[in-house]
């Protein structure tokens, strides 16, 4: 998968997109991560991809013409339309299935807003979706398509040593995570749950259920009453 980023701080980006299991993934040419710096697509002499809002206002509105000079430069290199995602607190929020739709996409493009926002002209001209991740609201687009990206490319063939690490946790498999312990077998007068040294595997899949079901309901009765009507 190939996933493209227009922002103002590729730094900040690659920063983040270099390290641990992403960065690893990228070396290894499992996934491949471009982070692009709009500035280098605007015509002004003085780099600016910004300016004042029409109508009055605080603070600066990001221009059209570099983002789209920029979307236009990754369309030539690629030889097709990304499908095209702005982060924005207006957009649709991101949910792990969400997140698997897009893993199985070949390229996409995300965009970083940054001070008011985006001309919407451009967004209505190339923007695909737009995503939010949740009821708040950042600075700019970079943390927000930096946990998009993470949570992507998680679910991508060969980024993850085993597949399945994803697929039985937390949201994906439709329920919470069991709780996971680690040595010593007793920690400050705490022990292991017994059955998880019994070696017994059917069990230990049995308690983990349970447990999944147990914090499920307590937490997320929401997820709970979802899980139970598929399970129907
Ligand atoms: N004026 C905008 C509004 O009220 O909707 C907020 C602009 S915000 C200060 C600057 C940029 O940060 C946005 O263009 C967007 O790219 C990003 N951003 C901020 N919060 C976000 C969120 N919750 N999810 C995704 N992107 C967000």
């Amino acid at each position: 998968m190939r996933i493209e980023i227009a922002t103002l701080f590729p730094e900040m980006c690659e920063a983040v997109l270099g390290e641990s299991i992403v960065g690893r993934a990228r070396r290894a040419g499992k996934l491949y991560v471009h982070c692009r710096q709009i500035r280098e697509y605007t015509q002004d002499k003085h780099r600016r991809v910004d300016d004042t809002p029409y109508g009055g206002g605080m603070g600066m509105v990001m221009q059209c013409e570099p983002i789209y000079n920029c979307y236009r430069a990754v369309c030539e290199e690629l030889g097709t339309k990304p499908h095209t995602i702005y982060m924005s607190p207006k957009g649709r929020v991101l949910t792990q299935q969400r997140a698997a739709e897009l893993a199985q996409l070949d390229d996409i493009l995300i965009i970083c807003g940054h001070y008011e926002g985006v001309d919407q002209r451009v967004i209505d001209k190339i923007v695909d979706e737009e995503i939010s991740i949740g009821d708040y609201v950042l600075t700019g687009g970079e943390i927000p398509a930096m946990v998009l990206t993470d949570c992507v490319a998680r679910m991508c063939p060969g980024v993850l040593s085993d597949d399945v690490c994803f697929e039985e946790e937390s949201i994906y498999s439709g329920l919470l995570e069991y709780p996971h312990y680690t040595r010593p077998e007793v920690w400050e007068g705490e022990a292991v749950p017994p059955v998880l040294l019994s070696g017994h595997h059917a069990n230990i899949e049995k308690w983990r259920h349970e447990k999944s079901l147990e914090i499920t309901a307590e937490r997320r009765p929401d997820l709970l009453a979802r899980y139970t009507d598929n399970k129907e």
